[in-house]
């Protein structure tokens, strides 16, 4: 059987790759097709897909139904050969599974063959047998497990009943809870009780603490470990912001795997968290921090032994809080109910609430059997936050959607800043956590205190200040920005005797910087000793209450709590990030020392130049990764910075890029070179403030405003640049003549206003299309990168043109991208045709922005509108090169207004019938 359909796919293969079954919840488009089928050969291969998939195209859609039909045939073949294998007793082949099966060989190990190693062969064939033996049985306890969790799914998505069984279950734990109440009211209210006499108490029951309330599950799985299953098989996928990826799940749901697939969407203690006690504690820090301590707690009390249980209740002064939605009970059933129905992270909070078990663990604990796994970017790109999560990547297949910033991304999510008032926050806390209990550590524990200590004060003093004073009160002598290489920052700040790397162990596995932060909350806030204070802070009447003699109580952590929330996470949490930053490798990493005025505005930032070390173990352990996006270009970033960089051959990755699905004449892309008075537009930082070029560029806009219907989008490189340009044209009365056509509105800097700015231009757009009066629509003056350039739709009426003002290159004089740039021309290899690669990543920065601006409009079939970039350095071809396709393919230069004008005009006035 096996053979017949693995022949089967590899004529399919060979022949067409759309010979694949993809159901889809309508006729897919030819693109979509293209993409399904080119996303499956990705997957089945085990390479790296980039894919490009303009938005408006059902880039989701495609991904979706492209994804799981890949991973249902993969299942279907993984139970065929498990068939067989089980009924010949014994696999055929010496990894025990068909070639087809196992991990692709690009993420293979090659271990040695028994005959290579060089033993007799009597002990080659033992081995062998025993290897087989043990597969065999390893695949019928699988096969019951997996057969097990369906029948157990399949009763909750079909009998009702079951469904709520978690919910059925806080209502009796509900009612147990009445009654005990009921009990205790009416003991209270009785007399003295009977005395008994002797020989009697053995028959009174003693008191009764019921398993759940001791901490342990009235179940029969007694052992986290128990829902630890296999992982198997599946799709991690993950987009930016919550919303991408709730829309995303909404997509699942409509689609033909809706009703049949194990989807788990995860996220933060902060989205899931359903502890009111614990929520409004804020910060996610805090949250986590709270949550580990309350889990901490219970395992504790699940440890202790009978006999212990007496003298720890003596000692210990207060019980600690447990999580009561944290039973194992309920977790099973909230995982199987997750695991039975597609939800997302709201639907997945509500469930909980219901059922009074907590969604985070809940999520947690339905990942190994989940086929489809939602996360939100941070939790898959960073180690640390991927293990704590239970996330195994080790031949899985990761989906890494809007992955236009990927890069940018992973740069920021292990570039670690330090304050200088972190620094010393952190400096005084840990002091003082070393007089409260130094006596009572021991000398390992004082050791690595010591050189936390001694750290904090190099750093301090680094920056110029010193660690033993106010940091809001010292001022530094020095002001500015110096960068270093991370052997430099270690030599001069006088710590290169200090082993980084044991430091780092040292306050991972002693959890130090969580015990000073229970320290800190128990007495409050814990200050740098010389700041002046108008009032004793908790700490400092603790301090006094130490004093012989001392008649003021220390703080309670009731009254500590009323000051709590929300309060910044641990100062050191920050200083042990920026510490697992300095043992980069010297190379890919650069310390920024910022001095500004006073010692706690200042700041210590490491810089990542090389994302590839934070992604090279994604594409090493994973089957095969897609990074997808609706604008992708210029993918030479990704091929080389990103992959070349993670150790992935060039033959691995492979890219995908389709076309829009609005006819061609759907859109106008032109680049104009000059103005309506020839003006050569030049936006170069040199030449885009003089006064002529203003004007031009005003003059430009009336032209436009006057030919197109409804709504302009115009793009401006920076707040700055556009604030001087209105500036401009409302002393020279352009603004006015502006309003004649179009109402014109500018992107608020607040992101609190932009809901609220839109909701008029799209209102105001609406109107005018009604009224047929002289004023047409509405222009809205935008920043490139700023709050409208992206996960913005100006569909239809609401962006009949897009106008991009001049090049939004980065701020060249930065120094880190300065020291980027250099770092990419050393590292990278340079052919001699190119420009260099530093050169090269400030052109593709700039023209991922702009293709991110002008991708708002057009966002599906019906649509049109018109793109027009402002500068003669759009025509040279190196820079259109680096358009996406759909655009690229039909952009027209326009060396002189009047031409660029009378298509303008055609276009809209022929499209005008179509809307
Ligand atoms: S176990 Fe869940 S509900 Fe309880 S505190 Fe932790 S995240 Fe919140």
């Amino acid at each position: 059987m096996r053979s017949t359909l693995l022949s089967r796919i590899m004529a399919d293969e060979t022949q067409e790759a759309g010979g694949i079954h993809f159901p889809f919840p309508f006729t897919p488009y030819a693109i979509q097709k293209d993409f399904m089928a080119a996303l499956y050969q990705v997957l089945e291969a085990g390479k790296i897909g980039i894919f490009e998939s303009p938005t408006g195209t059902g880039k989701s859609l495609s991904l979706i139904c492209g994804a799981l039909s890949w991973l249902r045939d993969f299942e279907q073949k993984k139970r065929q050969e498990e068939e067989r294998l089980l009924e010949a007793g014994a696999p055929t082949s010496s990894d025990g599974l068909a070639p087809a099966l196992g991990p692709p060989p690009s993420c293979q190990g090659s271990p040695g063959t028994p005959e290579a190693t060089g033993e007799p062969d009597w002990i080659t064939q033992f081995v062998q047998k025993k290897e087989e033996r043990d597969l065999v049985d390893r695949l019928k306890e699988e096969q019951v497990r997996r057969k097990k969790r369906e029948e157990r799914l399949q009763q909750i998505r079909h009998n009702a009943k079951l469904r709520f069984a978690a919910k059925r279950m806080r209502q009796e734990d509900e009612e147990t809870e009445r009654l005990l109440r009921l009990s205790s009211e009416m003991l209270a209210a009785g007399t003295e009780p009977e005395q008994v006499a002797s020989g009697e108490e053995e028959l009174v029951l003693a008191e009764y603490e019921s398993d759940e309330e001791k901490g342990v599950p009235s179940g029969v799985d007694v052992d986290e470990d128990d829902l630890d299953e296999e992982h198997v098989t599946k799709i991690y996928y993950c987009s930016r912001t919550h919303s991408q990826l709730a829309q995303f799940v909404h997509e699942v749901q409509k689609s033909p795997f809706g009703q049949d697939t194990r989807l788990v969407s995860l996220g933060s203690r902060q989205n899931l968290c359903v502890n009111g006690d614990v929520r409004k504690l804020g910060s996610v820090q805090l949250i986590n921090d709270r949550c580990v301590e309350m889990q901490r707690s219970k395992h504790e009390r699940k440890s202790i032994t009978e006999e212990e249980e007496p003298t720890r209740r003596r000692r210990r002064q207060e019980p600690r809080a447990t999580c009561p939605f944290y039973s194992h009970e309920r977790l099973q059933l909230l995982r199987d109910e997750v695991l039975a129905g597609v939800k997302d992270v709201e639907q997945l909070v509500a469930l909980g609430k219901e059922a009074r078990a907590c969604p985070y663990y809940g999520g947690r604990f339905a990942i190994p059997a989940a086929q489809l796994v939602v996360l939100p970017y941070q939790m898959l790109l960073h180690a640390p936050t991927r293990q704590a999560a239970g996330i195994r990547l080790q031949g899985q297949v990761v989906v890494i959607d809007e992955a236009h910033n990927l890069i940018d991304t992973i740069t920021n999510i292990h570039s670690m800043e330090v304050r200088g008032s972190q620094l010393c926050q952190a400096h005084s806390q840990l002091l003082q956590y070393t007089e409260r209990y130094g006596k009572r550590l021991k000398a390992k524990n004082l050791m690595y205190i010591k050189q936390l200590l001694y750290l904090l004060e190099k750093f301090v003093a680094v920056l110029g200040g010193n660690i033993k004073q106010n940091p809001n009160t010292q001022t530094l002598s020095q002001a500015g920005t110096e960068l270093k290489t991370i052997n430099d920052f270690l030599f001069q700040s006088k710590i290169d005797n200090i082993n980084l790397f044991k430091v780092r162990r040292y306050c991972e596995k002693s959890k130090i910087s969580r015990k000073l932060l229970g320290f800190t909350e128990r007495y409050g806030a814990v200050l740098v000793p010389s700041m002046e204070q108008p009032k004793l802070s908790g700490f400092q009447v603790f301090l006094q209450s130490l004093q012989p003699g001392a008649t003021v109580a220390p703080a309670t952590p009731a009254e500590a709590e009323e000051d709590r929330s929300p309060r910044p996470a641990s100062p050191l949490m920050h200083v042990e990030g920026f510490l697992e930053a300095l043992t980069t490798a010297n190379q890919d990493g650069r310390v920024i020392l910022s001095r500004q005025g006073s010692l706690s505005q200042s700041s210590l930032k490491f810089l990542l130049l090389n994302p590839a070390v934070h992604f090279a173990q994604v594409v090493k352990e994973c089957r095969a990764v897609i990074i997808a996006g609706g604008t992708m270009q210029p993918v030479s970033d990704f091929r080389e910075q990103l992959l070349a960089g993670a150790g992935v051959e060039a033959e691995r990755v492979v890219e995908f890029s389709c076309g829009h699905v609005i006819p061609p004449d759907h859109i106008l892309p032109l680049i104009i070179c000059s103005g309506p008075s020839n003006q050569m537009l030049d936006f170069t930082y040199q030449k885009r403030g003089l006064p002529q070029m203003m004007d031009e560029t005003g003059r430009i806009l009336c032209n436009l405003c006057n030919v197109v219907p409804g709504g302009v989008v115009c793009f401006f490189p920076s707040y700055e640049y556009q604030h001087q340009v209105c500036a401009h044209w409302e002393k020279s009365g352009l603004l006015a003549r502006l309003t004649i056509r179009k109402r014109i509105f500018q992107e608020p800097k607040k992101a609190n206003r932009v809901e609220q700015v839109l909701l008029e231009y799209s209102r105001c757009i609406k109107h005018c299309g009604q009224a047929r009066g002289t004023e047409t629509g509405a222009l809205l003056l935008s920043v490139v990168g700023g709050k409208m350039s992206e996960g913005i739709n100006f569909s239809d009426d609401l962006g009949r043109c897009v106008v991009m003002v001049g090049m939004p290159y980065p701020n060249i004089m930065s120094p880190e991208l300065q020291e980027k740039m250099a770092y990419l021309d050393q590292m990278l290899p340079r052919a001699p045709s190119q420009a260099r690669p530093g050169k090269a990543l400030v052109e593709n920065l700039c023209m991922k922005a702009v293709n991110q601006s002008i991708g708002r409009a057009i966002r599906h079939q019906k649509d049109f509108a018109s793109i027009v970039l402002l500068d003669q350095r759009y025509a040279s071809p190196a820079i259109q090169a680096k358009l996406p396709a759909w655009i690229r393919d039909r952009v027209e230069v326009k060396a002189t207004f009047g031409p660029a004008f009378a298509a303008l005009r055609k276009f809209h006035r022929e499209k005008a019938g179509l809307s």
